[in-house]
Order: C-alpha cells, then sequence, then structure tokens
C-alpha cells in the first residue's frame, strides 16, 4: 500500500469514526472557531484539572481533514498539561503554515501533505487553533 493511501484511509477512519466527539458535561473551557473558506465549525472543550487536560472532546461539523485533524487532536492531548497541549498545538500550526519546525508526529503525519494545499491548511489547523485559543481562556479566567 502507498504511504499515500494509507495517510488517506487513516484520515477517513478519524472522520467516520471520531475519536471523544461530543460535548463533556464539565468542561472548563469551551472554544469554537470558524473557517469560512471551507464552512468548518469546531469547539473544543477540554476539561483541565491543576493544569493537566483530565478529558477532551470537539463537536461541531465539517469536511474530513477539519474532522479527522480534530479527532487525532482531542485523542493527542488528553494526559497532558496545557504547556504541552499548547506547544503541540503550535508545533503543528507552525510546521502546516510556515513548513518549518518539527513535522508532526503520529496520526498527524497523515495531515503533513496538506501543507501543499494552502487552502486546506485553515481546516487541518483550525481545531488547534481553538486549543490554543481555549488554553489562552482558561488561563485568563484563573487570573480574573
Ligand atoms: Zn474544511
Amino acid at each position: 500500500m502507498e504511504l499515500d493511501e494509507l495517510y488517506r484511509e487513516l484520515i477517513l477512519d478519524h472522520y467516520q469514526h471520531p475519536r471523544h466527539f461530543g460535548t463533556l458535561e464539565n468542561a472548563s473551557v469551551r472554544v469554537g472557531l470558524h473557517n469560512p473558506t471551507c464552512g468548518d465549525r469546531i469547539a473544543i472543550d477540554l476539561d483541565i484539572v491543576d493544569g493537566v487536560i483530565q478529558d477532551a472532546s470537539f463537536s461541531g461539523q465539517g469536511c474530513s481533514i477539519s474532522m479527522a485533524s480534530a479527532s487525532m487532536l482531542t485523542d493527542a492531548v488528553i494526559g497532558r498539561t496545557v504547556g504541552e497541549a499548547e506547544q503541540l498545538a503550535q508545533g503543528f500550526i507552525d510546521y502546516l503554515t510556515d513548513q518549518q519546525g518539527v513535522p508532526p508526529a503520529g496520526d498527524f503525519e497523515a495531515l503533513n501533505g496538506v501543507k501543499k494545499f494552502p487552502a486546506r491548511v485553515k481546516c487541518a489547523t483550525l481545531a488547534h487553533n481553538a486549543l490554543r485559543q481555549a488554553v489562552r481562556q482558561w488561563r485568563d479566567n484563573l487570573e480574573a
């Protein structure tokens, strides 16, 4: 099987069987973003205790790239500190937008090819941007 085909299947698998789809009853923070270019709408819920993401979920609807990316992201950040999750999201965004830094690892590798299609980069990074904002908002709430 070609690598491209494997990646396509992985994206399709996350799209058809999204991990952590839904909302969290006790979310510490929820941030929803809209990608008008494609029409994707995704909200990220985070349940954060002592700076560690206990649970994460996403809701909304969008294209296969945006949904698969959100599924991978929520799966990857559970159990991580908010700082680690921020770094992960930022690294992915940097790689896809500036083509700089370290290529994302794990399931995210399947989305690396998206960087060749600038219009789809917004789809792939929507959930990551929402997560970054969610962490920022959570910090602001702590200080308020
Ligand atoms: Zn999209």
